[in-house]
């Protein structure tokens, strides 16, 4: 190839890669919960607190799984399974965690275990991937500990249990992103407004109080302890992604579930 095409061929793809960079950035910016959130500051101890929670946390848990494992508490059934028998094994888990979840969450409001445990994630008060995990050890422990629980009380299928920890990583990172893909009609369906948004998660993040539901808004419809403002706020972010990142004035601080 001449040196010209060579140029030639550098220029179309430079061309290319911003306008990729461009459309990309301008559709994750429309689609930012708060977008005057980010703080430097803020993401630094993130960082350093996930390595610290990582490191405990995992080696505890790890540990406890592999004693659990190896004296026949926990087992899993090798055999081939139906889809249906992973499905059912599958929606055990989602709503048994996501009500261990809510009930233990809305303890860790409480003082002082508020203040000893559950206040340094809330030390984020505009979430991005890495607030995921951003807790303190021992909530870590609690909340990752499910998992040895569940199977130790439950013998499930080798399939399903495999879809179990990347359900557990999705669902914190998507809950934590700081951005709402999901689309406007979500909250209005009755099919789809029981399970969770970024914009729910990143609500309690931002208000500290109410939306404490993990996987589901099932518990806190329940029990009346959803923001009023979820749905209408929701609707802002989507209205902004619409309308291509005009920024909607912020909802007032005040603005929290008693
Ligand atoms: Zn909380
Ligand atoms: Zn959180």
């Amino acid at each position: 190839m001449s040196g010209e095409h060579m140029l030639r061929l550098w220029l179309i793809l430079f061309v290319a890669i911003g306008i990729v960079a461009g459309v990309v950035s301008g559709y994750f910016k429309a689609r930012k919960i708060q977008p005057k959130g980010f703080k430097w500051k803020i993401l630094r101890n993130e960082a350093i607190i996930a390595v610290v929670t990582l490191t405990v946390s995992g080696t505890m848990i790890g540990a406890a799984t592999k004693w659990l494992w190896a004296h026949g508490v926990i087992s899993s059934i090798a055999t081939p399974a139906a889809w249906w028998q992973i499905g059912l094994e599958y929606v055990l888990y989602f709503f048994l965690f996501d009500t261990y979840f809510y009930w233990l969450h809305r303890w860790m409001h409480k003082e002082p275990v508020y203040s000893w445990v559950h206040k340094l994630h809330h030390k984020s008060t505009s979430p991005n991937v890495l607030t995921t995990l951003s807790v303190n050890p021992l909530e870590s422990v609690i909340n990752g500990g499910f998992v040895p629980l569940f199977l130790s009380v439950f013998t499930i299928h080798d399939a399903t249990m495999a879809l179990i920890l990347p359900t557990n990583i999705i669902m914190g990172v998507y809950v934590h992103s700081g951005y709402e893909f999901m689309p406007r009609w979500w909250n209005k369906s009755w099919a789809t407004k029981w399970f969770i948004t970024a914009t729910f998660h990143d609500q309690h993040h931002r208000y500290f109080t109410g939306n404490f539901g993990g996987y589901t808004t099932i518990w806190d419809r329940l029990c009346g302890t959803m923001r009023p403002k979820f749905e209408s706020d929701f609707d802002k972010v989507k209205q902004r992604s619409a309308a291509k990142a005009v920024v909607i004035d912020p909802v007032p601080v005040s603005d929290t579930v008693s």
